[in-house]
């Protein structure tokens, strides 16, 4: 076949990772197919991580054959794999137009986490993070985000993983953490269909308290997300007051703190924990000071929470500086004694760059981001 022939015919397959349990549901039926076969399409894919539509042998063969002509199942190719010391690994996925996604497997004692990127690049630009300063260029699609979870299943258990928490055929990721590259609430519909997907007990059949989603504070979205998917959610705070997160977290200054704490609160109503978790990131001299761990418990008072207090990963040209144990532990006492749950978060995989804030994948920005800042060096 001709490449442009064969380009064609591959743009016009349906990529059945693009639906989530309801819309497969209805794209049987358009078929006029009976809705236990979308069931059990969606095990095939999710459960059994088939990666063909003729592998699915309890299909019935008219079905089979005619859903083969015209759907498939791709998730995004690796395009590089690094492991860490730690056991930490990182997959380099390709999602099209020169732009590729990270995603970081973190297996633990008793668990097996995916943190999972919802963005090519993010347009939120903190000042801290590496993804930010990448820029951003599209939102992932509900195949290029669930294809991770697909991904990283299929590969651990074809590699044959053995660890404590993986009994025979059970899926490794036992907990997902949509952490990675972007913002997930600025991608709310593909991650929501994510989501459901991951939820769903025909597919990966998680807890909703084993999903946890990471947001800088999109506060509508976090009041939508409340209603259609409650997850476990953390909130990225990392200031305790406005003038200090409107410089390092820029959405704040559409949504400020008050905002933001008045929506997790109504959060909480429908979470399936009964706290919310507030990233802190340790920035040596900006946000670490005792005085502002004090102004940090006073200012969450209310709100039921538990802090995850994150030391700073550095990446190339980075004006910031990790604080010193000794005053993130001081800063973690402070909370402590005010009577705050607070831990530090252990750093993973940081000799593969796979640490939080680290992943930068590789993004064809559309913001024109780094031209400005490569722009005002060069005129400074
Ligand atoms: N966009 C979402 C989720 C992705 S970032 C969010 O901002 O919450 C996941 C976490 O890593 C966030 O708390 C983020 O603030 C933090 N982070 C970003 N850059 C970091 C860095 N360089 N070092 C440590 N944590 C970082
Ligand atoms: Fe985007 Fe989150 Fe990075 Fe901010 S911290 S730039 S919201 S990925």
């Amino acid at each position: 076949m001709p490449a442009t022939v064969a380009l064609k015919y591959r743009l016009a397959m349906i990529n059945l990772l693009d639906f989530d349990p309801t819309a497969l549901g209805a794209f049987f039926a358009e078929r006029g197919e009976k809705p236990f076969r979308a069931r059990q399409t969606l095990r095939w894919i999710h459960r059994r991580l088939a990666d063909r539509v003729d592998a699915m042998s309890d299909l019935a063969r008219a079905s089979r054959e005619a859903l083969a002509r015209d759907a498939e199942i791709r998730a995004p190719s690796v395009v590089r794999d690094s492991s860490a010391s730690d056991g930490t690994r990182k997959w380099l996925l390709d999602v099209g137009g020169a732009n590729a996604i990270e995603t970081v497997y973190i297996p633990e004692d008793d668990r097996g986490t995916l943190c999972i990127s919802s963005q090519a690049g993010c347009a939120l630009d903190c000042a801290f993070c590496s993804t930010g300063k990448q820029g951003f260029s599209r939102n992932l699609s509900v195949a290029e985000i669930i294809g991770q979870l697909w991904l990283a299943n299929r590969t651990l258990l074809a590699e044959g993983v053995t660890a404590p928490w993986v009994e025979h055929g059970r899926h490794p990721i036992t907990n997902v953490v949509m952490m990675g590259m972007g913002e997930p609430l600025a991608n709310f519909d593909n991650v929501v269909a994510a989501l459901q997907l991951m939820l769903d007990d025909n597919a990966y059949g998680l807890s909703r308290r084993r999903v946890t989603l990471s947001t800088s504070g999109l506060v509508p979205a976090i009041d939508r997300l409340r209603e259609q998917c409650p997850v476990a959610l953390a909130v990225s705070l990392h200031a305790p007051d406005d003038a200090l997160r409107d410089t390092l977290v820029p959405i704040n200054r559409k949504y400020p703190l008050a905002e933001l704490l008045a929506a997790c609160l109504r959060y909480i109503e429908r979470a399936p924990r009964d706290f919310v978790t507030f990233e802190y990131v340790m920035l040596d001299g900006v946000n670490d000071a005792p005085e502002q761990a004090r102004a940090l418990a006073a200012r969450v008072r209310d709100v039921p929470c538990k802090f995850n207090l994150i030391p700073f990963n550095p990446f190339p040209n980075t004006e910031f500086r990790t604080s010193s144990r000794t005053r993130i532990h001081a800063f973690q006492k402070i909370l402590q004694d005010a009577g705050l749950v607070a831990t530090v978060r252990k750093t993973r995989g940081e000799d593969i760059d796979a640490a939080c804030g680290q992943l930068a994948g590789q993004v064809q920005d559309k913001t024109k981001r780094r031209v400005h800042r490569l722009h005002a060096a060069v005129t400074s």
